[in-house]
C-alpha cells in the first residue's frame, strides 16, 4: 500500500486526486495539507504546513498547489528521501532547479499536464509529423483561464517542429499575404506550427492536432470533461516511478 499525502489537499486538484487515488487498491491519502482546511477529508488527516507530516508515515508526497508552495515540498520531501510528484503550474527556472537538487536525493516526478491522452496525442503527433506538409494546433479551454496558449499547446507544436527537423523538413511556410484581421492565422510556436486559442464557458481542456497533405488531412483530438481526468497519469508516475532518485519531467518518460 502506497501511502500519499496531497499538498493543496483543499483545492479542487487535490479534493480530486483525494477520491480518485483513495479508490485504487494499491494507494491510501493519509494526509492533505493546505492552509486552508478541505472539504472533505475521506479519512485522511489534515496538516495546514508540510513539516508537519511524519516522514515515516508517508511514501510519495502528490503537489497540485501553487508554485510557491513547490520549493518548500522539494526541499521537505529531499530531506526525508520521500519521494514527489508535483503538477503545479507555473513553475520559475528557480523552482525546477530545485526539483532537479531534490531529484539527487529522492524520486521526483514533474508533469504540466497528466492527462494520459494528451500525453498519447502529443506523442502521436509527432509521429505524423514529418509526413505532412501542414499542422496546426487549436487549444480550447474554460473562459477562466488567464494564460494562452496553454502549455500543453506549445509543447504539442514543439514536438510536431523537432519532429519535422528530425525528419529533415524545413519550417512551414504561410503563403498567407492579406490579413485582414490581425493574428487571424494564430501564434508561430515555432517553425510555421500555429497555434489557435479558444476560450469559452463549459469547456474543460481541450486539443485539437491538424495535419494537411494532398488531398488527406488527419485530426488528432483529446478532451479532458473533467479533472478527474488527471488520476490516472498521477497514479502512473506513483506506480511506475523510482522513488529512491532521479528527476522525471514530463509523464510521456513513464509511459512504456
Ligand atoms: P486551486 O486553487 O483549486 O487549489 C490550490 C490549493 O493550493 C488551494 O487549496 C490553496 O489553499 C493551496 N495552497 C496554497 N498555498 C499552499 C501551500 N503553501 N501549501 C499547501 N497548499 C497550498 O487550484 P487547482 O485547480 O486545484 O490547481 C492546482 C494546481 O494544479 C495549479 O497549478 C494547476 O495549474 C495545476 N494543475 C495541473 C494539472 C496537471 O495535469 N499537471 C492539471 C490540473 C491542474
Amino acid at each position: 500500500m502506497t501511502r500519499i499525502a496531497i499538498v493543496g489537499g483543499a483545492g479542487r486538484m487535490g479534493q480530486t486526486l483525494a477520491r480518485g487515488l483513495g479508490a485504487l487498491d494499491d494507494m491510501e491519502v493519509v494526509a492533505l495539507v493546505d492552509p486552508h482546511e478541505p472539504a472533505e477529508l475521506g479519512g485522511a488527516r489534515y496538516e495546514a504546513i508540510i513539516e508537519g507530516l511524519g516522514a515515516h508515515d508517508v511514501d510519495v508526497v502528490v503537489d497540485f498547489s501553487v508554485a510557491a508552495s513547490v520549493v518548500r515540498s522539494a526541499r521537505w520531501c529531499a530531506e526525508h528521501g520521500v519521494a514527489l510528484v508535483v503538477g503545479t503550474t507555473g513553475l520559475s527556472d528557480g523552482d525546477r532547479a530545485e526539483l532537479a537538487a531534490a531529484g539527487e536525493r529522492t524520486g521526483v516526478v514533474v508533469a504540466a499536464n497528466f492527462a494520459i491522452g494528451a500525453v498519447l496525442a502529443e506523442r502521436f503527433a509527432a509521429w505524423a509529423a514529418p509526413y505532412f506538409e501542414r499542422a496546426e494546433v487549436i487549444e480550447l479551454h474554460h473562459d477562466a483561464k488567464v494564460d494562452a496558449p496553454s502549455g500543453t499547446s506549445i509543447a504539442t507544436a514543439r514536438a510536431i517542429a523537432a519532429a519535422r527537423r528530425a525528419a529533415g523538413r524545413g519550417p512551414i511556410v504561410d503563403t498567407t499575404t492579406n490579413w485582414t484581421l490581425a493574428n487571424s492565422r494564430g501564434a508561430d510556436a515555432g517553425d510555421g506550427v500555429r497555434v489557435h486559442s479558444v476560450r469559452l464557458p463549459g469547456l474543460v481542456a481541450h486539443q485539437e492536432i491538424l495535419f494537411g497533405g494532398p488531398g488527406e488531412g488527419l485530426i488528432i483530438r483529446h478532451d479532458s470533461y473533467d479533472r478527474a481526468s488527471f488520476v490516472p497519469g498521477v497514479a502512473l508516475a506513483i506506480r511506475t516511478m523510482d522513488r529512491r532518485g532521479g528527476l522525471v519531467e514530463g509523464l510521456a518518460t513513464l509511459l512504456a
